[in-house]
């Protein structure tokens, strides 16, 4: 991030614009929703910038800006359309130590003024970096037709309401009474009653809340899916939106976590391929202890919370400490993997049972009913199998089962770095050894791509 987003309180600041066209009077319109004191500098106005500063009180100045001018001013802007004049603004701004924007100039310039979707007080920038003002329009677009005009008095009658607000107690209790208030409450007595009587209705609500009994802790175990955002359910994101705390798997990538609210409290346990884990009562412990505080716990695995991810272990803990629980199902790697390869998972008349089978078990590696599985057909996803690869392939040509038996391997499955490599059962420890993984891989033993880089095409049609 090279440019860091804030939010510049520029009441009552100085803030120069110069120059006399379309460019000086698209800042100026702009600079006009903000309570800024407005200089403007322009040596021929022309009509509409001229009407437009007079008809609201800004002060015009009909020459060239000097150093003094730029004295004590919070941001100055470049606006002539004419790169030496810009440019002659900029180093008087720079001189006097004021932050400055040279209208389409992004070396030129200290600070970038982002695309703004306005329900004031409510304000969202959207910013690329100059790398893709399209994209920032899109987004504008979108958003504003998203987000309902009436945001800008809930929000309101919501700032003056804070202090009451206060009555109740920091954290949990407060942030539902105001959820209870955005968008419960709020809207409806927006849309019936009218924004006079939001601050009855915050009144009213307010002595609700403060009545009620706090809600108990309770821990949701959720599945996050394979890695892609857009895999998850609503459910686990809604979950994971209204969070205290997060205890997840190390597998669960940057971009899922940042679905949960940023105060949400992080626990990173569970372990990273073949590295130190940590101690499965050490999680129970985090589980009960928070929400035996009150707290709303999301403990969230990879992938499905019920496949080789420990859940009845913490499922009987939570039930042990008397905590509520609940578990949200999500895409398992087997799933995620399949689809990535364009393979069916079963087949009329290939086959009809699906195994889901770890080569590391706690004893080291897994006994299996080889037999079954060598058979023509058979279709198997192997968890953790990435070491395990030659016990698996002996085990299973021991059995009988065909040397070219199709193995795709699928590493970082739905992540922007996801590898598909294609093996069979006889060059398969080879294979592995020169794929070299580095992230968590899925063996689809008996499933080979239904298309060369099925995954591929669908990326860039979004992108296109
Ligand atoms: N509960 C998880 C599995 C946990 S066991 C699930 O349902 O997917 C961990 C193993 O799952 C890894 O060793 C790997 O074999 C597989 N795995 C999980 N996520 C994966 C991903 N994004 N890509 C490839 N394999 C994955």
């Amino acid at each position: 991030m090279q440019h860091f987003p804030i939010f510049l309180d520029l009441a009552d600041r100085k803030v120069v614009i110069a120059g006399s066209g379309a460019f000086a009077l698209a800042k100026l319109r702009l600079l006009l929703k903000t309570e800024a004191r407005l200089h403007l500098f322009a040596e021929a106005p022309e009509a509409d910038l001229e009407a437009t500063a007079t008809a609201h009180g800004v002060t015009l100045i009909r020459r060239a800006p000097e150093a003094a001018d730029l004295t004590g001013a919070a941001l100055a802007y470049g606006a002539h359309g004419d790169a030496e004049a810009d440019a002659r603004l900029a180093r008087l701004a720079r001189a006097a130590g004021v932050l400055v924007n040279v209208v389409d100039n992004l070396e030129g310039s200290d600070f970038i003024t982002p695309a703004i979707v306005d329900r004031d007080p409510v304000t969202i920038a959207i910013g690329t970096e100059g790398a893709a003002p399209v994209l920032a329009r899109a987004l504008k677009t979108d958003l504003e037709e998203r987000l309902p005009q009436g945001l800008g008095p809930l929000a309101r009658a919501g700032k003056l309401f804070r202090a009451r607000a206060e009555a109740l107690p920091q954290g949990r209790a407060r942030r539902d009474f105001w959820a209870d208030y955005y968008f419960r409450t709020g809207p409806e007595v927006l849309a019936e009653a009218g924004e006079e009587l939001l601050d009855h209705a915050l009144e009213a609500l307010l002595r609700e809340h403060l009545n009620a009994e706090p809600e108990p802790g309770r821990v949701d175990l959720v599945g996050a899916g394979p890695g892609d955002p857009e895999l998850m359910t609503l459910k686990a994101r809604r979950l994971l939106d209204s969070a205290d705390v997060v205890i997840h798997d190390r597998l669960v990538p940057a971009a899922i976590l940042e679905l949960a609210r940023r105060e949400a409290e992080f626990i990173a346990v569970g372990k990273e391929g073949f590295g130190p884990s940590t101690p499965q009562d050490e999680i129970n412990a985090h589980m009960i202890r928070h929400a035996a505080a009150g707290l709303r716990v999301v403990r969230l695995k990879g992938g499905d919370a019920s496949v080789f991810g420990r859940l009845g272990e913490e499922t009987e803990a939570l039930t042990e400490a008397g905590i509520d629980w609940s578990v949200t199902p999500g895409i398992t790697a087997a799933s995620a993997a399949a689809a990535a390869i364009g393979a069916s998972l079963t087949r009329r008349g290939r086959n009809s049972d699906l195994r889901l089978l770890t080569a590391q078990d706690v004893q080291g590696y897994a006994d299996h009913d080889w037999r079954a599985l060598a058979r023509p057909g058979a279709v198997a996803a192997i968890y953790m199998g990435k070491r395990a690869a030659r016990f698996v392939q002996g085990r299973l040509i021991m059995h009988s089962a065909d040397a070219d038996t199709p193995v795709t391997l699928v590493e970082n499955v739905s992540r922007p770095d996801q590898r598909i490599v294609t093996a069979t059962l006889g060059d398969l420890p080879a294979t592995l050894a020169e794929a070299a993984f580095t992230g968590p891989v899925i063996t689809l033993f008996g499933l080979a791509p239904a298309k060369a880089a099925a995954v591929l095409p669908a990326l860039l049609e979004e992108f296109a």
